[in-house]
């Protein structure tokens, strides 16, 4: 394939990505995005298949076949709630193919055409340098981040003295060895640059705490974008470039939609400090205290008479994965002629968008989902509203308690229906590991169990 061709093709290959992006902006438009992508996929890599400097085609496929059947086995086996750390893993392979390909690059530059070894012009070896930094952060970062997620080493913010200021002076020495290497070209510069980047990846993830993960987790969605847009100019590939530059800035957008859901700023989430082991010191707070307590056939009997009922699902809905007993009873409700809408808040469960996939995932109709700014004012006019486990996004102290780690987030105001239940399996705290008010309040009723049993016993008693 001649470059003209070549560079037209991983052009169309980009608009395909754009597209992608734009159509898994909203679930009715989420299948077409991800065709879209398939297709763009398959440009991209046809297209690289088909220049003439490929050496090996065995060597290729081989990589296909080994790193497809890993990845289709991991994604069959997954649990939806396991997804942050599968991508977290995920992006750390990203992040060890920047630095591979910078290494390459740095000592056989020929084979990519930016001159011989100790000969390489300065735009390359700036280009390697970053590529090779925002790599290794990328990998040592997302190791650390999975590490947490997956319960290996302990969520808790690991903090020390000196901590900031020795993250600053590692940072200027990376700026002062990609210097070094420019003028010197000397091997000890590139590796000091790669070791320095690997420990401050480690460094500047320890301090967050597990729950602040997800965020994380977009943000090193971010840097492997800029990682794949690194070896994109190293490599000289348009569609690396374009395509590391899409995914760069998405998990930048991201992470500013997460903290903003959250009331956060990115700097707050980066400095670290929150989201350990609070969540005892919530339900001793609230164990002296009495709630109303109801069951399966009170949840249904209260609901089947009602006009209108707002559903809150939470995280806890998909630890249960309770979305199909869920939709099963709301069908059920709505053939007795009640009104039933869902209430999805920007931050519900542990990524955007959780809910949205889970309620499409069980065949939720897309015109009965709606944002929290789309139907907050209902909840007053709603006879009941049925959260089931959600639990930070209801908790009214983010308006009222300034010292609350939630405070100034936006919440759903479901104490304002008629009857609140409660579907979870303790007056056990959430996300921020803070106490919620209102499982104590006169209209609430807490049903207490596991969220997939307790709608399935719903379903029943309906029926
Ligand atoms: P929360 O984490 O506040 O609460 C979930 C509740 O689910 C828990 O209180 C738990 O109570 C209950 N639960 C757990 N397992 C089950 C089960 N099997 N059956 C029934 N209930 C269960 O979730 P929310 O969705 O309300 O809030 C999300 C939180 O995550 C927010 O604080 C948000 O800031 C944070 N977050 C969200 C991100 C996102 O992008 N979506 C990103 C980062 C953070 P119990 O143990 O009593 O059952």
């Amino acid at each position: 394939m001649s470059a003209d061709w070549t560079g037209f093709a991983y052009l169309v290959a980009a608009v395909c990505f754009i597209m992608a992006l734009r159509g898994l902006s909203s679930p009715t438009s989420a299948r077409q995005g991800n065709v879209m992508g398939i297709i763009g996929m398959i440009i991209a890599v046809t297209t690289t298949l088909l220049d003439p400097e490929v050496i090996s085609y065995e060597i290729i496929f081989a990589g296909i076949l080994v790193g497809g059947t890993i990845g289709t086995l991991v994604a069959f086996r997954i649990n939806m709630t396991a997804l942050p750390q599968l991508v977290a893993a995920f992006h750390s392979l990203v992040g060890m193919a920047a630095v591979l390909v910078a290494v390459a690059a740095f000592y056989h530059p020929e084979a990519y055409g930016i001159g011989t070894f100790g000969n390489i012009g300065t735009a390359s070896l700036i280009e390697m340098s970053i590529g090779a930094a925002v790599g290794a952060i990328t990998f040592s970062g997302s190791v650390v981040a999975f590490a947490k997620l997956q319960g290996l080493v302990s969520g808790n913010p690991v903090v020390f003295p000196l901590q900031h200021p020795l993250n600053a002076v590692i940072g200027i020495a990376i700026v002062a060895l990609t210097v070094a290497l420019v003028f010197g070209q000397d091997p000890t510069s590139f590796w000091a640059i790669v070791i320095l980047s690997f420990l401050i990846g480690f460094l500047i993830i320890i301090p967050i705490g597990g729950a602040d993960m997800p965020v994380v987790v977009s943000m090193l969605n971010s840097y492997s974008g800029w990682a794949a847009c690194g070896i994109g100019f190293t490599l000289t590939n348009t569609a690396l470039i374009i395509t590391g530059a899409l995914v760069g800035s998405a998990g930048a957008i991201l992470s500013y939609i997460m903290c903003k859901g959250m009331n956060r700023s990115i700097f707050n989430v980066l400095l670290g400090g929150f989201g350990g082991e609070t969540v005892a010191a919530a339900q001793q707070a609230a164990g002296s205290r009495s709630v109303k307590q109801g069951s399966a056939d009170d949840a249904a009997f209260i609901m089947s008479n009602a006009n209108q009922v707002i559903v809150v699902p939470g995280y806890g809905m998909a630890v249960a994965q309770a979305q199909h007993a869920l939709r099963e009873m709301a069908d059920l409700l709505k053939e007795k002629g009640v009104d039933v809408k869902y209430a999805i808040h920007p931050v519900a469960g542990r990524m955007p968008g959780h809910m949205n996939v889970l309620l499409a995932e069980a065949s939720v109709p897309y015109d009965e989902v709606f944002e929290l700014e789309e139907i907050n004012h209902e909840f007053s006019t709603a006879d009941v509203a049925f959260v089931i486990g959600a639990n930070d996004v209801t908790n009214p102290l983010a308006k009222t308690d300034p010292s609350s780690p939630i405070y100034g987030m936006p919440i759903l105001d479901v104490e304002k229906a008629g009857t609140t239940l409660f579907l979870k399996r303790s007056l056990g705290s959430g996300y921020a590991g803070v106490d919620n008010e209102l499982f104590f309040r006169d209209k609430t009723m807490m049903l207490f169990g596991d969220a997939k049993k307790m709608a399935e016993e719903i379903v029943q008693a309906l029926n």
